[in-house]
């Protein structure tokens, strides 16, 4: 059975910790996705995130698909976009 309580002293909470807590809450936030305007299709992205695991390392830094050359950029510009899901 449950246990009703009748009485609670609440004078007895420290207010000030909650407040403390909720503006840590209200100031952390999730980094927003960098938007990439080619990256408009679930598949692109897909296609552009299996290209750079296999480009990320690539010394030569040619472009599989279109023969270009991938500049160091593009690469961080990808990674960021990648590495934004995540909270951090
Ligand atoms: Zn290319």
């Amino acid at each position: 059975m449950a246990h009703i309580i009748a009485y609670y002293d609440f004078s007895n909470i420290d207010y000030k910790k909650y407040l403390i807590s909720i503006n840590e809450i209200l100031q952390s936030k999730v980094e927003e996705k960098t938007k990439i305007v080619r990256l408009n299709l679930q598949e692109r992205i897909n296609f552009t995130q299996r290209g750079l695991e296999l480009h990320k390392h690539d010394e030569e830094n040619i472009c599989a698909f279109c023969g270009n050359e991938i500049t160091i950029k593009t690469i961080e510009e990808l990674e960021t976009y990648f590495s934004a899901d995540e909270v951090k």
